[in-house]
């Protein structure tokens, strides 16, 4: 049995420790001390990390009321040096006591209660067993909890036998039957808890709810306490920042400066489709009006393979043709028509692609290939032409 010493002290991070156990396990060691201030994983709260003897504790976990320390390798001596990493136990013990006073405030307010409870690297949430939770509310709440916080109350943690715990009114059932840990938030919450809080509320500093997600008929909640939160702040507050720069707006007309951007966007857009249509039209005309033949071809250096396609679509409203378009910045060939000739493209593609480094084909009124260098585009293309031409003297 290890004493948890952090029950009654979350706030020590440096002590000295007897080493119990060293025990090998695979590529480590799990070290067993006589006490510990390092919070085994449990309740919802990742465990500390820190050092013993300037050895690296990666992980603590609690086995038949012993705690294990995983590190890299066993420690030399008996007496060991135990360090914690504080900055992360404190921003553990932050988040943790807002989660208390947030599951708190929804009880108190809407009979909410809270399931699931995460605390990670990534982000802090619980569940709360309300279907909806409005926007209204996520303000009322969070007013309500920042009140609990300005006004600094004690957080006090004991332990109790059941009889005794069950007199209290506890927010949520116990888990175990001895030795209940309570924790009691003065004139506000008492819950059953093993987990690491600070000494008063003001200690949170801050709570924001971050979002709101719905969850299996219940609703995830997002949140940031304290040293978190101030990170979040400056995060978004640096982006905004920014967004004020490029926009040249500020807070109050950020958002409506990148409505207007938007709209104007939108509006350009349409434009260029219109554009783009009335060239695809210019095109085939222009086809039309320079080439006397039934074969028509064209290099393009900028346009894609869509657009030769829409050229093509265009071409065969104003007659029977066929036609070969090249995209030389696509490296792309496309052959299509729309006569009465025996003209398989699909086929007549692929048979050509043997003499160059390419790929492709299709149906018998189109085809398309890819070629690795733009000479042998260019060289099939020019094939195909003749090809076709000849088709059309037979
Ligand atoms: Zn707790």
């Amino acid at each position: 049995m290890t004493e948890k010493c952090y029950y009654d002290d979350a706030y020590t991070y440096t002590w000295e420790s007897e080493v119990i156990e060293v025990i090998p396990k695979e590529d480590k060691y799990l070290i067993v001390l006589d006490k510990t201030y390092f919070y085994p994983e449990g309740g919802g709260q990742p465990s500390d990390s820190g050092t013993i003897d300037d050895i690296k504790v990666s992980y603590v976990f609690e086995e038949n009321k012993k705690i294990y320390h995983q590190v890299e390798k066993a420690p030399k001596k008996k007496t060991v040096l135990c360090k914690l990493d504080y900055e992360k136990r404190f921003i553990n013990m932050q988040q943790h006591t807002g989660e208390h006073l947030l599951a708190a405030t929804f009880y108190k307010y809407y009979k909410g209660v809270s399931n699931a409870f995460h605390m990670g690297e990534d982000y802090t949430s619980i569940d709360i067993s309300l279907p909806e939770v409005s926007p209204q509310m996520v303000k009322e709440i969070e007013n309500k909890v920042n009140e609990i916080i300005y006004k600094n109350v004690e957080v006090k943690t004991y332990l109790k036998e059941i009889e005794e715990a069950k007199k209290l009114p506890l927010r949520k059932q116990p888990k175990v039957n001895e030795d209940i840990r309570i924790v009691e938030i003065d004139g506000v919450d008492f819950c059953p808890c093993c987990g690491t809080h600070v000494k008063r509320t003001g200690e949170v500093g801050i709570f924001k709810i971050i979002k709101t997600e719905k969850s299996k008929g219940a609703t995830r909640i997002y949140f940031q306490c304290g040293k978190r939160a101030l990170e979040d702040y400056s995060k978004k507050h640096k982006i905004v920042s920014i967004l004020n720069e490029k926009f040249s707006a500020n807070e109050n007309t950020l958002l409506e400066k990148i409505e207007k951007y938007m709209a104007d966007v939108r509006e350009i857009e349409n434009e260029i489709k219109e554009l783009k249509r009335e060239a695809v039209v210019c095109e085939a005309q222009k086809l039309v009006k320079n080439s006397k033949e039934t074969v028509i071809y064209e290099e393009y250096d900028n346009k894609s393979i869509d657009e030769i396609i829409n050229i093509s679509k265009q071409l065969f409203q104003m007659g029977k043709y066929i036609f070969i378009g090249l995209s030389l910045k696509e490296m792309k060939l496309f052959i299509t028509h729309n006569t009465d000739l025996i003209l398989h493209c699909g086929n007549i593609i692929k048979n050509e692609l043997n003499k160059y480094a390419g790929k492709g084909g299709g149906s018998p009124i189109q085809a398309q290939a890819i070629f690795e260098s733009k000479e042998d585009l260019i060289k099939c293309g020019q094939a195909l032409r003749v090809i076709c031409k000849s088709l059309e003297d037979e």
